[in-house]
C-alpha cells in the first residue's frame, strides 16, 4: 500500500477553532489566465505515443492477465499470465527508479480472496503494483494524489485463462497512463506526493482498488485525487467515423456515494448536489487541459460511470475520496471482454491493432499535467464556511489556511446555480486571508474557495458549508 505518511494537517485543523483574521480583503477580479510552469510544460513534452504503444504492446505479450491466470514460477518465466504482467510492471517502475536515484518507492500490494466471492472461484492472490513519487516538502507530502490503470485483462469467458485475453484497451491503456506519468514524472520534484498504481481484480469486481480504498480510509492516509484510467485506447475501429479522436470522457459523482443521510439532506437544501469533491477535481481537469494541451479536451459526464459498467474509481468514492474516470469517447463493445474471433464477419477482441497510441498519449499528457499541478499547488482551504446567520444581501465566507504554508493567496469563486463551471471571469482574488465578503447574494450563485501559491499554482476549489 501507499506509505502511511503523516496525516496531513488539514482535516484535524478543520476542526479546531482557529482565530479569524478578519481582514477587509482587497478585491481584485482574476480574469487573464495563469501562467504556465515550466516544469509541467516539459513534463507533457517528455510523454511519448512509441512508450505508451510499447507498454502497451508488452502488456498484450502476456497473452492472458485474468485475474484467475497462473501467477506461478514457471509462467512467469515464460512471459505468461497475471503474475509475469505483474513482475514486469514492477520492474517498469522500478527502472524509473533507477533513473532518478530511486525516487520511487515499487511496493506490491498483495491479499488474497477466497470463495464464496463473486467471480473468484478459487482463492486467489490480488496483487496491486504500486509506486510512490513521495513529495519533497514534509509540510505537504502527507497530501497524496493518485493515477491508475488496472492491468487484468478479460475475454468473453471470466474463467477462461487459456485462450487469449489481449485486453489491449481495458485496460492495457490505462495501466500505460499510469506507467507514463511515472515515468515522467519521476523525473521531476513536487512538495506533495504523487503515487502511481496498476490495480488487478478489477474485472471480478473492483477487487484490488477496494482494498486499496479501504486501507487507505483505514490509515487515513490524506488522498485528495485519484485520476482512473480505464479504455483509454480511442478506438480505432476501422470504418467507424463517430469516435471523436480530441474527446476523452470524465466521469464524475454528483452526490458522494459516501455522503451520510444528513449530508445528503444538506446538499439537497443547498442545491450543491453538483458539488461534490470528485465533480470539483473534474472540473479542475478540464481547466488544466485548457492550459496545458491543446487540441484535446475532456468532456465532463455528470454520473460516476456509464450505464452497466463501474471503475476502481468508484471504490475511492465509497471511501469518501474524490475520485473520477477517463474513458474514450466512444467505445466499440465488440473490442472489450470478447475472446478474439471472427463471426458473421465481425471481428471480435480487444486488439492492439484497435489502439490509437497518440490518442493514448494524449490522456496520460492530461493526467500528468493534473497531477503535477495538484502536486505543485498549496492545500486546499481548510473549514470554508458560508456564514448564513442573517438575511442579507452580500456574501461572507471564511476559511482556515491552507495547512502546509504554501498559499500565498486565496481565491473565491462563483457560478450562477445553473451553470457547471467555474469561470475566470467570476473569480475574485481576496489576498492572504481568512475572511471575504462578497457584494453577492449567496440565494443565487454557488460559491467555493481555492488556494493560489507564489508562482500560480492553484488548489481544487471547495464548496463551503453553511455556518448559522
Ligand atoms: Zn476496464
Amino acid at each position: 500500500m501507499v506509505p502511511c505518511r503523516r496525516r496531513v494537517a488539514w482535516l484535524a485543523l478543520g476542526m479546531m477553532a482557529v482565530p479569524m483574521a478578519v481582514a477587509q480583503q482587497r478585491v481584485s477580479r482574476v480574469s487573464k489566465a495563469p501562467e504556465l510552469d515550466p516544469q509541467i510544460v516539459a513534463a507533457i513534452k517528455d510523454v511519448s505515443p512509441a512508450r505508451v504503444k510499447a507498454t502497451i504492446e508488452k502488456l498484450v505479450s502476456f497473452y492472458n492477465r485474468s485475474t484467475l491466470s497462473a501467477a506461478d514460477t514457471a509462467s512467469i518465466a515464460k512471459g505468461r499470465g497475471i503474475g509475469a504482467a505483474r513482475e514486469w510492471i514492477r520492474s517498469e517502475f522500478e527502472r524509473y527508479s533507477g533513473e532518478c536515484d530511486g525516487c520511487l518507492k515499487v511496493e506490491m500490494q498483495s491479499f488474497t480472496v477466497s470463495p464464496p466471492a463473486r467471480r473468484i472461484p478459487r482463492p486467489t492472490e490480488i496483487v496491486n503494483v504500486v509506486a510512490t513519487l513521495g513529495g519533497t516538502d514534509p509540510a505537504n507530502a502527507g497530501r497524496i494524489y493518485v493515477v491508475s490503470g488496472h492491468y487484468d485483462s478479460r475475454n468473453s469467458d471470466n474463467e477462461n485463462v487459456s485462450d487469449p485475453a489481449p485486453g489491449a484497451n481495458d485496460d492495457a491503456s490505462g495501466t500505460a497512463v499510469a506507467l507514463e506519468c511515472a515515468r515522467v514524472l519521476s523525473k521531476h520534484k513536487f512538495p506533495a506526493t504523487i503515487v502511481f498504481i496498476a490495480f488487478a481484480g478489477e474485472e471480478q469486481g473492483l477487487y484490488g482498488s477496494a482494498h486499496c480504498a479501504e486501507a487507505a480510509k483505514t490509515a487515513k492516509l490524506d488522498i485528495a485525487a485519484v485520476l482512473n484510467n480505464d479504455i483509454v485506447g480511442g478506438n480505432r475501429t476501422p470504418g467507424d467515423k463517430t469516435q471523436e479522436p480530441q474527446w476523452v470522457r470524465l466521469f464524475s459523482e454528483g452526490i458522494p456515494a459516501a455522503a451520510t443521510p444528513e449530508q445528503i439532506k444538506l446538499i439537497r437544501a443547498t442545491g450543491m448536489d453538483d458539488d461534490s469533491p470528485s465533480r470539483q477535481l473534474a472540473r479542475y481537469i478540464r481547466q488544466v487541459a485548457e492550459q496545458y494541451v491543446s487540441g484535446f479536451e475532456p468532456k465532463l459526464v455528470s454520473r460516476p460511470d456509464r450505464y452497466l459498467r463501474g471503475g476502481d474509481h468508484l471504490s475511492f468514492n465509497d471511501q469518501g475520496f474524490a475520485a473520477v474516470r477517463f474513458t474514450e469517447y466512444r467505445e466499440d463493445y465488440n473490442h472489450q471482454h470478447q475472446t478474439p474471433r471472427i463471426e458473421g464477419g465481425v471481428e471480435y477482441g480487444d486488439l492492439l491493432k484497435f489502439v490509437d497510441f497518440a490518442y493514448v498519449a494524449n490522456v496520460a499528457r492530461l493526467n500528468a499535467a493534473t497531477l503535477a499541478s495538484l502536486a505543485s499547488a498549496p492545500a486546499p482551504p481548510a473549514n470554508v464556511r458560508l456564514l448564513t446567520r442573517n438575511l442579507e444581501n452580500d456574501s461572507t465566507l471564511s476559511w482556515s489556511a491552507s495547512p502546509g504554508g504554501l498559499a500565498t493567496k486565496y481565491e473565491v469563486l462563483w457560478r450562477p446555480t445553473t451553470d457547471s463551471d467555474w469561470s475566470p471571469q467570476n473569480t475574485e482574488a481576496v489576498g492572504n486571508v481568512t475572511q471575504a465578503t462578497l457584494k453577492r447574494s449567496k440565494d443565487n450563485v454557488i460559491f467555493a474557495v481555492r488556494a493560489v501559491d507564489a508562482k500560480g499554482h492553484r488548489s481544487l476549489a471547495v464548496v463551503p458549508l453553511p455556518e448559522r
